[in-house]
Formats: C-alpha cells, structure tokens, sequence
C-alpha cells in the first residue's frame, strides 16, 4: 500500500491540471467582472408604487453593483399619477416594469407582455376593516360601502367576495384611496389595503383591524410581476437575462440585510416619509410573503398562473385564449430545478472542478499502480531471464557460466576465512557409445539421470553443474582434499552401479573424476586446469576412477590415481 502523504509523478501532475483549470475559470470570471463602466447599458424600470420596501430588491442591486456586475446601468421610476406602470412599459419609456398579475388580462388581449417574475409568492393584497365595528365576516360586508379599485386592479378581492358568497353588486364599491381616514372614521366599512402596510399604522394607533384574506378564500395570486416586452426579450435577451439575474441578487441581497437596505430607503429614497420601524414592519411582512426560504427570488409555476387566469375568467375579466409559453419568461431555467441549478451554478461548477480534479487523481493513482505492477512484472521477468541463462536446459543443473560465478565467489571466501575449496571434473566414459547404441534421446536420459545423482549428493552450498557435452564439475568449499577424493569415490561407485533406465532399455555408465584443491592466491583458472590436467590423468589411468592433483613434480605426471 502506497503512503498517501507521498506525492508521486501521477499525483503531481493531477495537481497541475487542476490548477491550470481553476485558474482559467477564475480568469474568465476575472475578465467578466471588469465591466467598463462606459460600456454600460442604460435600462429603465417603472415601479408600481411609491418608493418603499416592496422594491427593496432593486435598490440593492443598484447600491451592490450587482447591475454595473450585469453590464446594465439601471434607473428607477417611482409610480406617476397619470400612467400606468404597463403603459410607461408599452410605449417604450421603460424596458422593465413592476405590475400586478393584471398583466395576463393585457397579454389575453394581445399585448406581448412577457412575465419575468413574480417577486410575491403571495399577493399583499387584503381587505382590512375596524375589528370594533360590527363586520365580523366578509358576509357582512354585504349592502355596505367597501373601498375597491375597478377592474382587475381588485379581481382577487373580487374573487374572495365571491367565494364567500357574495356577488359584486351585494356591497357598494367606493373608489379607492390611500388615507385610512375613510375607514377609521367609519364611512367606508372595508378597505383594499396591503398586508405589508396597513396593520403597522393600525396598530402604531392602537386602533383594532380585521384582515380578509384572498388566500384563505381560496384565491392564491402572485403580487408584483416584474414585467417586460417581447421586442425586448427578442433583441436583447442578454440584457433581459442579466437584469433578472441581477434582480434576484438584489432581492436575496435585501432579504438576508434588511436593516440596511431600510438603511438604504431613509437615505436615497423615502418620498412616502415611513419612519423605520414602519419599513423594517414592511420588510418583515414582505419577506413572509416573498418566501426566499422555500422558492429562488422570482419563481413562477404555470399552475399558479392558470389559477389565476380562471379567477379572471370566472369574473369575465380575461377571454380568449391566453398562450402562457410565450408569456411567461423561459429563455432561462424553467423548471424549478433548473432555477435552483442556475441560482447554485458556482457550486456546481465547484463542485464539477473538483469531480474533475478527483478524477485525475484517480486516474494518476491507477497508473502509478499499473506502472507499479509492469515494472514487477518486467523485473521478474528480468530475473527468470537471468536465472535461466544461468541454468542447464536439459538438466536444469547450474550451468557452466553459474559454476565458474560460484567458484570466483568462493575462492574469495576461501581466501578471506582460510576455508578449504575443491573442484571436482567429472566425465562420462565412452559416452559416444552410449548415443551409438541407444540413440541420442537415451544419451539424453543418462545425462539427466547422471544429474540427478550428483544433484541430489552434493550437500547444501555446494554446486553440482553441467559443464557441457557429457561433463560435469562439483564445487565443494569447506571440504578438505580427503573430504573431496571420499565424496568423488562414493558418486563414481553410486554412477557404476545405478543402470540407467530409459524405456525397456536398461545400461551402465561410469565417470571419471579429478579432482584439485584451491590454494589461496591462485587463479581460478589455475584451478580448473589442474582439475581437468586430474581428469585427464584418470582417463589415461583406464577410467571408471578418481585422480587427484598433487603438486609435486611436473603437471602430467603430478596426479595421483585412485581407484574405486
Ligand atoms: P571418453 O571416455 O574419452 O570421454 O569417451 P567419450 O565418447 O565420452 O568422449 P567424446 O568426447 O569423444 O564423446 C562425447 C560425446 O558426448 C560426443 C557427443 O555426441 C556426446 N554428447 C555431448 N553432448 C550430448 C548431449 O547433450 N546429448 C547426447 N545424447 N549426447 C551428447
Ligand atoms: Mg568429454
Ligand atoms: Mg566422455
């Protein structure tokens, strides 16, 4: 098992990789966020009302750059008396407006208005009456005087009415206005008020309210639908996009900071003069409404809209058909998972940089393993190799190039630890005869049996090799010259009288033998000379013997014969 806190090659080079990608991605943002300033897009949004938290989202997508981020240099238009915040969309004196879901009657009668987002999950939009006074239920709202805008500005007040049993025409509807006095002082029974607004000032004056609404009739509308064009949408959907997504910064911006974003409103843009408690009431109330926690900031389901567009239908306000794919906005996610994937995409590319990343360590870590095990593999491979060459094929004795490495070794050691060192030559007698007789494949067999005997005799550290042809050699260290000339004796009598068998066949051999003994500083090849010079001798000597090298008196006639 490798140690993980080791970088190997693999791993460095994962690493770099990863560092290389990170750094573009981070490179390519870097060039993104340098908007030049100059090159800003001028856009215009036309508000629904007068300045307060219900456009908070907006305020701080212009106070945290998220706009100048997004390319777009944004202007705000409180609402104007005279025009519609639609109208100003339509004849082109903004590019976005913030409306009610009263856009979907427009598009029904052919206004190509296109549905961005709905800011409010839940519409603000409520009726409030005196809780003193004698209204105790919508059904006693009936034949009374009730404040209303007309048209769809009320539909799901309208809507609400209906459905706790009443038809338009049961209360008096008494155009709408913004003081509350009406409805303190009694003249009006009911009023069309907002979730977010009224209850503050009625409870700063400690005057008991009642609020009806929609919502628990059963009607279930969006509040404030930022809205734009269709020409817009097709000739500059970039824009569109990135104003969105800048909006939906904000509005996240302005829910998680209230406080500061009241900050913001008292400082640049309180033209209603609310104190602050009265809009950090608004923003609190706003963001139940909103519900950041449960959708993104903007989210519209077209359910939620065909709800809306039957409310409509019922009260006769929307006929026709109404094609909801071209109004509401979809260049973008449009599916709730899409818009989570869109509003979390830094994560997710984070988080595919890091799959990435692991990946490649991965695969680095594989091949180390794989190079790990090749290399085993090749240096096993190397060692079978070397042991082979190193061995007798037919035998599987050590062969000749093993004994001679053997006896440098130990002629060393014999030297070093004053240790005695011999070498016995061995060859098979008239060995010719044998393959003459009994064909090459029996010579074969005798050789192999011849093998096994002297394998099987030699002790442990000692080497019993195949010299070649019918000649083998033992290397005995830390055997004395009697110890040698006794083990030599012993094989050349065990080779004579064990037949070798092949097949049916069976046959004798005999060896002859010479043997030398290592004196310290004498080369190896001195060694073997002397012990062939024996062998030499032994054959003369009428084979089937034992000769041993003396050194007295000349080579040739130095060895001694012995026979067994
Ligand atoms: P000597 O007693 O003088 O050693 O007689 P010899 O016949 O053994 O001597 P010689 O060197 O003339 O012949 C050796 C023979 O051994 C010749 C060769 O055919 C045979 N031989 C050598 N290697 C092999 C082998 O691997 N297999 C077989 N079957 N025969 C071999
Ligand atoms: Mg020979
Ligand atoms: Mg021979």
């Amino acid at each position: 098992m490798e140690s993980m806190g080791v970088f190997s090659g693999g791993d460095f080079r994962a690493w770099t990789t990863l560092l290389v990608l990170v750094s573009l991605l981070l490179g390519v943002s870097g060039i993104a966020a340098a908007k030049d300033e100059s090159a800003l897009v001028e856009v215009a949004i036309q508000l629904k009302w007068r300045h307060q938290f219900q456009f908070a989202g907006y305020y701080a997508a212009i106070e945290q750059g998220y706009y100048r981020d997004a390319g777009l240099n944004v202007t705000l238009y409180e609402r104007s008396e005279s025009r519609s915040p639609i109208d100003q969309l339509m004849s082109g004196r903004v590019e976005f407006a913030v409306a009610d879901t009263g856009a979907l009657i427009y598009r029904a009668s052919g206004v190509p208005l296109v549905a961005l987002a709905a800011i409010f999950q839940s519409s603000p939009s409520v009726l409030v009456t005196r809780a003193d006074g004698p209204i105790d239920s919508l059904y006693d709202l009936k034949n009374q005087p009730v404040m209303l805008s007309g048209g769809y500005m009320n539909a799901e007040l309208l809507a609400m009415l209906a459905n706790a049993g009443m038809a338009v025409d049961d209360v008096q509807v008494v155009p709408s206005e913004t003081s509350l006095e009406p409805l303190i002082s009694g003249e009006v029974a009911g009023y069309n008020g907002y979730s977010t607004n009224e209850p503050f000032e009625f409870t700063r004056r400690a005057i008991p309210y009642r609020v009806f609404r929609p919502s628990d009739y059963g009607i279930d509308f969006y509040g404030d639908i930022l809205l734009t064009t269709e020409t817009m949408l097709n000739t500059a959907p970039d824009v569109t996009r990135n104003f969105l997504e800048a909006t939906r910064r904000g509005w996240d911006y302005a829910l998680t900071h209230p406080d500061k974003v009241v900050d913001l409103i008292l400082r640049d843009y309180n033209t209603l003069g609310k104190s602050r408690e009265h809009l950090m009431f608004e923003a609190e109330a706003s963001k139940s409404l909103i519900l950041p926690n449960v959708v993104p900031v903007g989210y519209m389901n077209e359910e939620r809209w065909r709800h809306i567009e039957s409310v409509f239908r019922d009260q006769g306000l929307l006929t026709g058909e109404v094609d909801l794919n071209t109004f509401l906005y979809s260049a973008e996610p449009d599916s709730l998972f899409d818009e989570l994937f869109w509003a979390h995409r830094w994560y997710w590319l984070v988080a595919l940089v890091s799959m990435v990343g692991l990946a490649l360590l991965l695969h680095a870590r594989r091949l180390h393993a794989e190079v790990a095990v090749r290399t085993r593999q090749l240096s096993d491979a190397k060692q079978q190799a070397e042991q082979e060459a190193r061995t007798d094929y037919l035998t599987n004795l050590p062969n000749r190039r093993h004994l001679l490495e053997c006896l440098v070794r130990y002629s060393a050691q014999s030297q070093r630890h004053d240790l005695p060192l011999s070498l016995i030559m061995i060859d098979v007698d008239y060995f010719k005869r044998v393959n003459d007789e009994y064909g090459h494949a029996a010579g074969d067999e005798a050789l192999r049996q011849v093998s096994a005997l002297l394998a099987e005799s030699v002790r442990t550290g000692d080497m019993a090799a195949r010299m070649g042809g019918e000649e083998f050699a033992i290397v005995c260290l830390n055997n004395d010259a009697q110890e040698a000339v006794a083990l030599a004796q012993r094989l050349c009598q065990d080779i004579a009288s064990t037949p070798v068998t092949f097949g049916s066949t069976e046959f004798s051999l005999t060896v002859s033998m010479g043997i030398a003994v290592y004196e310290h500083g004498e080369a190896v090849s001195s060694l073997l000379q002397k012990a062939d010079l024996a062998l030499y001798q032994a054959k003369a000597g009428g084979r089937n013997r034992v000769q041993t090298w003396h050194a007295d008196g000349d080579l040739p006639s130095g060895p001694r014969t012995a026979s067994p």
